[in-house]
């Protein structure tokens, strides 16, 4: 800071204590003395954790806590669940604190709502701008307990309340979103209060000069208003006054905000509304007489004024879903303008503004804890209930919860819908076929994941692609949209035929030279020869350069060449099935070492069965040697396999040697493991290494970071060690990588 600052760090201490026990007063007797403890441990906790930091404003960041759970307490009516995560809900994501220290010291319930409050920070604080609509179906997919929701919505309030120390531009994008996100989620949960001082600071940061307008005008025209709806009332207070019912009778102009949507949506002049105001009664009337009461008001209003008989509004009989109950008419007032009268009482007057936990304010301990259970079950089913016609926003909500779609977004916060076990393949699908095919990877939230990971409600993904991507045959195992389903299959199909019209042209060349014609007879020889089901397969083998044109004339002309090997195993699978006996399999090693000493791989491919042995996954390259197996043929091992001393020191007589035949065309596939320091972009530039400065194919990748550390494991396709290599040192140049390793399997 360039201008010095004089805290008086004293004078905060006694500040912060003076807030927490102001949130503790405003708890009173809802909480008991156990319950007391666990919140003077939250206290403790986030005042500890928070300790070095500062708001914006230059104010001690704990009070932002303090201020969410007063706001929790008092103004929504959580209790000690509540008001412990709200003291704790910045920890987890700004501070040291983990999960785990929350489920350790609190318990399961405390730590799943601070993480669904870290979820939503993480989704979305970070993207530039995200729908109503996305965002409420995020928010009820990301929270299980509705509290998080409640918890969120204070934090809003608080921070909008907190605006003024705030840049500009965060000013405007705070306030926009709470405008447009929070504000009506408030209303829908019939946080009245909350939810009108949302939208009122909402202008006031959005539209300061129309706000300052506004404001100045109500502030002039009040002493008007005064008279107006004290005249109103006089004949009613006189009448109630001889029920004997208890009442209060408020008159309140409508909020800033809905008055100017009323002069921004229906063009009306202030002039013509600043007087449109709500008369409300409050009666105090026990809960066996508050229906019946309500109604006696109802007729005695209507005595004195005329109502209008299509604007009444009983929602005490059947209370809205948010659980507002409360009875409307709309009378003419003697200066010929309607004024609308609110009848109900207290208890749904605390509903009405606090929402439901106002509900069971008096109520003793057990019986909220129960009641608290009830509402916040009552909130979900309001918000996934289908069938409540009365409320307009339940379509918001429906599609949601119980159903199989999960709903992800892209990186500008567009939300897409997808069936629930769709993988980060799937997405890309989703948003072009050509993004599909080019797809390498993704980010999810911000880490690097394979292809095949599979995405969660909530997810932000980004795709990683390149230009040398191509679909591919194992693609299928893990997709399960149809769209990306055709699009992969008809692009191995095409990508097949080409390959297939490319070995056509190879066989049919060579034939020309041997001159033979490619004809039926050829072909059907040839199918037979290389076991393959169709012409089709047969070109494209011999254009992936799978099958060999070796003794070509021969097999042509049909004439049998049986591959050595192949004799060697059916002999010895005829002599000795399963059990071969060691005597059995030195004499196939000693033939074959006859034959040649030393297997070539891959210049004899289809004549030697062999597979490179997935435990340690060799390239060319590598130092190798073939092991006979029982039933697979030659097994391909690096000398330094783990299980190479082992194989060696008891099967020696099943070792075979071997060497890599030069081969550039063949990949194969190797695994990299890197370590380094987690930093800004450090995965993206390694991912754009192996994809855009190298012709090398990543089959599968996927990052973990932990404490600012983090580990990759990637698998690539590569032409040789050298190949290799040469990557891995590419890697190790990007600035954060500690270590660059090669290891044998995924
Ligand atoms: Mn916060």
């Amino acid at each position: 800071m360039s201008t010095k600052v004089v805290i008086d760090l004293e004078a905060e201490k006694k500040e912060i204590l003076k807030r927490y026990g102001a949130l503790l007063r405003s708890l009173g007797e809802k909480i008991d003395k156990q319950e007391k403890l666990l919140i003077r441990k939250a206290f403790n906790l986030a005042l500890d954790a928070h300790k070095d930091m500062r708001r914006k404003s230059g104010e001690p960041y704990i009070y932002h806590p303090i201020a969410v759970a007063q706001i929790v307490s008092s103004e929504i009516g959580l209790r000690a669940t509540g008001v412990i995560c709200a003291l704790l809900h910045d920890t987890v994501e700004d501070t040291d604190v983990t999960l785990n220290d929350i489920r350790t010291m609190f318990g399961e319930t405390e730590a799943k709502i601070i993480d669904g409050l870290t979820k939503i920070e993480n989704v979305f604080d970070q993207s530039s701008s995200i729908q109503a609509e996305n965002f409420r179906k995020v928010l009820l997919t990301l929270s299980d307990d509705v509290r998080v929701i409640l918890i969120k919505l204070a934090d809003r309030l608080h921070n909008m309340r907190t605006l003024e120390s705030m840049a500009r531009d965060k000013q405007l994008k705070i306030a926009s979103e709470t405008l447009f996100l929070y504000a009506p989620l408030a209303h829908r949960l019939g946080l009245y209060n909350i939810k009108t001082e949302m939208e009122d600071l909402g202008l006031k940061y959005t539209q300061p000069d129309v706000y300052e307008e506004i404001t100045t005008k109500l502030k002039n025209t009040d002493e008007v208003r005064r008279r107006f709806i004290s005249r109103f009332i006089y004949p009613i207070r006189s009448s109630l006054m001889h029920t004997g019912i208890k009442f209060d009778i408020k008159g309140r102009p409508k909020s800033i905000y809905s008055i100017f949507n009323k002069i921004k949506g229906k063009g009306i002049p202030f002039e013509e509304i600043f007087d449109i105001f709500a008369i409300r009664i409050i009666i105090d009337s026990p809960p066996e007489t508050e229906k019946a009461d309500c109604w006696r008001v109802y007729s005695l209003i209507t005595d004195i004024y005329q109502p209008n008989p299509d604007r009444l509004r009983d929602w005490i009989s059947t209370p809205r879903a948010n659980g507002y109950e409360s009875l409307h008419t709309t009378v003419m007032s003697p200066t010929g303008k309607w004024v609308e009268v609110q009848i109900r009482s207290r208890r749904m007057d605390e509903i009405a503004e606090k929402g439901y936990a106002a509900h069971w304010k008096y109520k003793e301990k057990n019986d909220y804890e129960s009641s608290i259970d009830d509402w916040l079950g009552r909130i979900r089913e309001m918000m996934e209930n289908s069938d409540y016609n009365a409320l307009e926003f339940i379509n918001d909500f429906k599609l949601n919860l119980f159903s199989e779609e999960i709903f992800v977004f892209t990186p500008k916060g567009e939300l897409k819908t997808l069936p629930a076990g769709s993988s980060a393949l799937d997405f890309a699908f989703d948003i072009h076929s050509e993004v599909g095919m080019a797809c390498i990877g993704a980010k999810v939230n911000n880490k690097l994941v394979p292809l095949s990971h599979k995405l969660k409600s909530g997810d932000q993904i980004e795709i990683l692609s390149s230009v040398k991507q191509k679909p591919k045959e194992d693609w299928l195992n893990f997709v399960v949209t149809a769209k990306a389903r055709s699009k992969i299959k008809s692009a191995l199909k095409e990508e097949k035929r080409a390959v297939a019209d490319a070995g056509k042209e190879i066989l049919e060349k060579k034939l020309k030279a041997l001159k033979i014609n490619l004809d039926t007879t050829v072909v059907n020889n040839l199918i037979r020869h290389f076991k393959v089901n169709s012409a089709l397969d047969l070109y494209f083998g011999i254009g992936e350069e799978v099958i060999k044109l070796e003794n070509l004339a021969k097999i042509a002309r049909g004439e049998k060449s049986e591959s050595w090997y192949k004799m060697l195993r059916n002999k010895f699978t005829r002599s000795s099935g399963n059990d071969a006996s060691p005597a059995t399999l030195e004499n196939i090693v000693k033939e074959i070492r006859g034959k040649s000493d030393m297997l070539v791989i891959g210049e004899d491919m289809e004549k030697i069965d062999y597979k490179l042995a997935p435990c340690c996954t060799p390239i060319p390259g590598d130092e190798v040697f073939g092991f006979v197996t029982i039933n697979e043929g030659i097994k391909i091992h690096k000398t330094n396999c783990p299980n190479a001393i082992s194989l060696m020191s008891n099967y020696a007589y099943r070792i075979v040697k071997a060497r890599w035949m030069n081969q550039h065309q063949l990949a194969f596939m190797a695994g990299i493991r890197v370590n380094g320091i987690d930093d800004v972009g450090i995965v993206n530039n390694i991912t754009r290494i192996i994809s855009n400065e190298l012709n090398v194919n990543m089959r599968s990748i996927s990052f973990d970071s932990l404490d600012g550390v983090f580990e990759g494991n990637i698998m690539v396709f590569v032409h040789d060690t050298h190949h290799l290599t040469d990557l891995m040192s590419k890697i190790k140049q990007v600035k954060g990588v500690t270590s660059v390793l090669r290891v044998d399997s995924n």
